[in-house]
């Protein structure tokens, strides 16, 4: 058999997508979109001679962009093969998908308006999919359950346990069987730290022939999960006690509703009294719903917090804000209260006219809870830019900032090779994917150190035979 790599290598981080080739079947593990400036819009489009109409299956470890945003481009050109995954991830991925398409399209009209006003003469923007591939996705599903063998074709099944990383993650087991013998090959997707709320913790397989592990924390090890909530409880204190307004800008899914969940925590253990609490976010409030649907795949600490009275999921805690009239109306609201909008990175969304009106105000506080990227708005607030702009107008930031590092829904080296720990004694080859490069090289390190194992590092476009 062959496994080609055509994206998160090279030190690249996003575009997950593992091909499966042997004598029988042909089949892919994710199908991720790249992400980051106007270099991933090319390495997104499908290569030359590409045939998705060959492919058997798709499998997908989790709902994230990276690793499911370039289904509906395989699906555009042809693919119509059963896609297998958890049912939590089916659902959250539609969500996930339904807004990158619209996005996409509007972001096409955009430029192709720009090129005509200006007489630009060029091949006009397409999106790489619209809406209704991604409708017709949710046609090819095939949910699948946890620790359950299923066949995908004639000589390869598949079985998915827990990752921890988001609701519905999974790592992937395949056998595959050649010639009468079978090989394992695993990939861990991507995982969860075990200190992470909500999710259950992930787990592990017990051996392979070839394992592709994420190394996206490679390098280091979060701050304690702890301190970090013990830090979060601080700042929300002290902004009731001056009946400040929070301002938290949020992914949608995940982050959102660990957020939620800490101040469920907060307000059953009377830690502070019960404010409003705003989800100014239509794709979080969907989100809510799965979650809420699904609440048997949750941990055993969110089971026990709804015992005591807490309502981590419900909107007994928050407020939800799904239009964007009630929108606006928030800005005439007065703290304490809490908004949380997204996008993530304040490059957009609803957090950007919360961000207009309060920046210029000493008692607002804004919380940065995610990761962002160089050049975002949230990057420049979290850089103390002493102004920035915001709907093309300087704004003077008085408002306090405050930057929580360790909410990462990503597991540390530490955990990384506690999971990696239980497929060691069968001397795998491991594949070091995911991750920047001094990230996979650390990880690599660490591995040959502790089991003896010396790690490939692929670059995209590399085959390994087994
Ligand atoms: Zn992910």
């Amino acid at each position: 058999m062959k496994i080609k790599i055509h994206g998160a290598a090279g030190g690249e981080v996003t575009g997950s997508s593992y091909q499966i080739q042997t004598a029988k079947s042909n089949i892919l593990v994710d199908a991720g979109m790249f992400q980051g400036g106007r270099q991933s819009e090319i390495k997104n489009k499908l290569p030359k001679g590409a045939r998705p109409d060959l492919i058997d299956a798709i499998l997908l470890t989790h709902g994230h962009l990276d690793h499911t945003g370039r289904v509906p481009l395989l699906i555009k050109y042809g693919f119509d093969g059963p896609i297998y995954t958890t049912e939590e991830t089916i659902e959250l991925s539609q969500i996930i998908l339904q807004d990158s398409a619209r996005l996409q399209v509007a972001d096409a009209i955009r430029q192709n308006k720009r090129a005509w006003r200006k007489r630009v003469k060029m091949t006009p923007a397409e999106p790489l999919y619209n809406t209704e591939h991604v409708e017709f996705m949710k046609d090819l599903t095939r949910p699948v359950e946890l620790h359950q063998s299923v066949k995908i074709t004639d000589d390869i099944s598949a079985r998915w346990i827990e990752a921890g990383h988001m609701l519905g993650s999974g790592s992937i087991e395949l056998t595959v069987t050649e010639q009468g013998q079978k090989k394992i090959v695993v990939f861990s997707g991507d995982l969860g730290p075990l200190t992470f709320p909500l999710l259950r913790p992930f787990e592990q397989f017990k051996k392979a022939d070839l394992v592709l592990l994420e190394s996206t924390y490679g390098d280091r090890d979060h701050k304690p999960y702890d301190e970090t909530v013990r830090e979060f409880q601080e700042i929300v204190k002290e902004a009731y006690r001056t009946k400040g307004k929070m301002l938290v800008p949020s992914f949608a899914i995940g982050r959102t509703q660990q957020i939620i969940y800490h101040l469920a925590e907060m307000f059953q253990q009377k830690i502070v009294p019960t404010f409003p609490v705003y989800l100014d976010s239509p794709m979080g409030l969907s989100a809510f719903e799965v979650y809420r649907n699904h609440q048997d795949m949750l941990d055993e600490e969110f089971h026990e917090l709804k015992r005591k009275g807490g309502f981590p999921l419900s909107k007994k805690t928050f407020i939800p804000s799904a239009s964007a009239e009630t929108s606006k109306a928030l800005n005439e609201v007065n703290g304490p209260c809490m908004i949380i909008a997204g996008a993530g990175m304040c490059n957009g969304g609803r957090i950007l006219h919360h961000l207009y009106h309060n920046l210029e105000n000493p008692d607002a506080h804004v919380l940065i809870v995610g990761y962002q990227s160089q050049g975002s708005l949230g990057r420049k607030l979290v850089d103390r830019l002493p102004d920035v702009s915001v709907f093309g107008e300087r704004k003077k930031v008085k408002a306090r900032i405050h930057t929580l590092g360790g909410f990462s829904a990503h597991a540390g080296q530490t955990d990384l090779l506690k999971w990696f720990s239980s497929l060691a004694p069968s001397k795998p080859r491991v594949v070091i994917t995911h991750g920047e490069d001094g990230p996979r090289k650390a990880l690599a390190e660490q591995i040959r150190k502790k089991h003896k194992i010396s790690a490939v590092l692929p670059r995209i476009g590399d085959a390994i035979e087994l």
